[in-house]
C-alpha cells in the first residue's frame, strides 16, 4: 500500500475484523475472561477512538489505553517547577502547545502567560534555540518533553547550541523512557494484560530489541504498530494469532517505518547528551526507576535544573481528580466523577483531558458523552 487512504480502506478493515472475530472465538473456547490488549501510545488511542475501532471488535476483546502520552503523565509538581522557571523576569520559556494548558497546583502555563510571563509556543527545540540567538539578553528555557521519539531532536539541538557557543539556552528536561514504564505496568500485582501494541514512533528511534524482554521474560506477545486504522486492526490480528499459537515474540507491523535496529544516529545523540535518572515520577504511576533522563554532566551548562533554582516539588492530584486510577486501568475514563462535568476539554481538571492524545479527551471528543454520563449514573445508583 502506498497512499494513506489505502490504510483506511473499509473493505480491507472488514476482512481484518472478520479474521479478528474468528481467532477471538477460538481463543475464548479456552478462556473465561476477555482478552485484554494494551495500546501504550496516545497516538494509537487517538486512532482507536477517531475510527471507532473498539466498536468494530468483538466484545471478547478489551482495549486498555496505556499511559503513553507524555503530557498526560507529567506530574503536577513538574508543572509547578516549570512555572517557577517561566515566571522569572529574565526568562523566555519555550514550550510545545499541548503543554500550555496542563494544570499545575495553582495555574497552567497559559494562565501564567496571561499574567505576564514571557511564554512562547514553539514547534521544535530548534525554534527555541533561534529565540536564544535573537534574544541574547534573555535566558531561553525549552520545556523538553516526550518519550524517546522526541529525544533525538532535543539532543541534536543541545549539540548545536554548544557548537554555536550559545550560552543563554537550556532545557527543563522531562524526557521519559518507554521500557521502564511498560515494565512498571507489567509488574503491577493485578496485571491481566494479554498483549501489547508497541509504540510506532518510539520504536522508530529505539528499534525492536528493547521490547524483547516483554516476550522473553513476561511471556506476552507484542506488535510494533503504525497509526492508521488498518495498522491497528492488523496488529490486533497479529497479537491474537500469537496468542492462539501460544507464541510470544516481538513482531513489527510498522516495518514501512521502523527498522530492526532503529535510528542509530538518533540513539547516539541521546546517549551523548542524556543520562538516566535513578527514578522519575509519572502521574498515576508514581516514581519508577530509570524512567526519566536528565542532561549528562558534559552538557551540564544546558540543564535548567542545574543553572537555576528549581524547587523540585511533589504535589498530589486533588482527591476529586481520578487520573491516577484511570492511568493504571482501575477505572474506565468516563467512570471518573469529574468526566464531562467539571472536567472537559474546555476546562481540563486533569492532564488526560488536556492533550488531544489524552484518553479522556478522546472519550469526550469521539464518544457519546451523554450516554457515558448516564451509564456512570446507573453504575452509581446500583452501587
Ligand atoms: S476526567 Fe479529568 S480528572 Fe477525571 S481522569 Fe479524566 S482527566 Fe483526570
Amino acid at each position: 500500500m502506498k497512499y494513506v487512504d489505502e490504510f483506511r480502506d473499509p473493505q480491507r478493515a472488514q476482512l481484518l475484523v472478520s479474521e479478528i472475530g474468528r481467532i477471538a472465538e477460538q481463543l475464548m473456547e479456552q478462556r473465561t475472561r476477555p482478552i485484554q490488549l494494551m495500546e501504550f501510545c496516545g497516538g494509537h488511542t487517538h486512532t482507536i477512538f477517531r475510527y471507532g475501532i473498539e466498536q468494530l471488535l468483538p466484545e471478547s476483546i478489551e482495549m486498555i489505553h496505556g499511559p503513553g502520552c507524555p503530557v498526560c503523565v507529567l506530574p503536577r509538581g513538574r508543572v509547578d517547577d516549570c512555572l517557577t522557571l517561566a515566571e522569572r523576569p529574565d526568562v523566555i520559556f519555550a514550550t510545545f502547545g499541548d503543554a500550555m494548558r496542563v494544570p499545575g497546583s495553582q495555574k497552567s502555563l497559559l494562565q501564567a502567560r496571561a499574567e505576564g510571563a514571557d511564554i512562547r509556543m514553539v514547534y521544535s527545540p530548534l525554534d527555541a534555540l533561534q529565540l536564544a540567538i535573537r534574544h541574547p539578553d534573555k535566558e531561553v528555557i525549552f520545556f523538553a518533553l516526550g518519550f524517546e521519539t522526541t529525544m533525538p531532536s532535543t539532543a541534536l539541538t543541545v549539540q548545536q547550541a554548544r557548537r554555536q557557543g550559545i550560552s543563554n539556552f537550556s532545557l527543563f528536561c522531562n524526557h521519559i523512557t518507554t521500557v521502564p514504564t511498560i515494565k512498571a505496568i507489567l509488574d503491577a500485582p493485578d496485571m491481566q494484560l494479554d498483549g501489547f501494541l508497541a509504540p510506532g514512533h518510539v520504536s522508530m528511534v529505539v528499534g525492536e530489541q528493547p521490547f524483547e524482554f516483554i516476550a522473553d521474560s513476561y511471556h506476552k506477545p507484542i506488535v510494533i504498530t503504525g497509526f492508521e486504522p488498518l495498522d491497528i486492526l492488523q496488529s490486533i490480528q497479529m497479537l491474537l494469532k500469537q496468542l492462539n499459537e501460544k507464541r510470544c515474540a516481538v513482531e513489527n507491523q510498522y516495518s514501512r517505518v521502523v527498522r530492526q535496529q532503529g535510528n542509530t544516529a538518533g540513539q547516539q545523540a541521546i546517549h551523548e547528551v542524556f543520562e538516566l535518572r535513578d527514578s522519575f515520577e509519572l502521574r498515576g504511576l508514581g516514581s519508577i526507576d530509570l524512567s526519566g533522563v536528565r542532561i549528562a554532566e558534559q552538557y551540564a551548562s544546558y540543564d535548567a535544573e542545574r543553572k537555576f533554582n528549581v524547587p523540585n516539588l511533589h504535589i498530589a492530584d486533588p482527591d476529586t481528580c481520578q487520573c491516577g486510577e484511570v492511568l493504571t486501568g482501575s477505572i474506565r475514563h468516563w467512570e471518573c466523577r469529574m468526566f464531562g462535568s467539571q472536567c472537559n476539554p474546555q476546562s481540563p481538571m486533569g492532564a488526560l483531558m488536556v492533550s488531544s492524545e489524552g484518553a479522556c479527551a478522546a472519550y469526550y471528543n469521539f464518544g457519546d458523552v451523554d450516554e457515558l454520563l448516564q451509564k456512570r449514573a446507573r453504575q452509581a445508583s446500583n452501587a
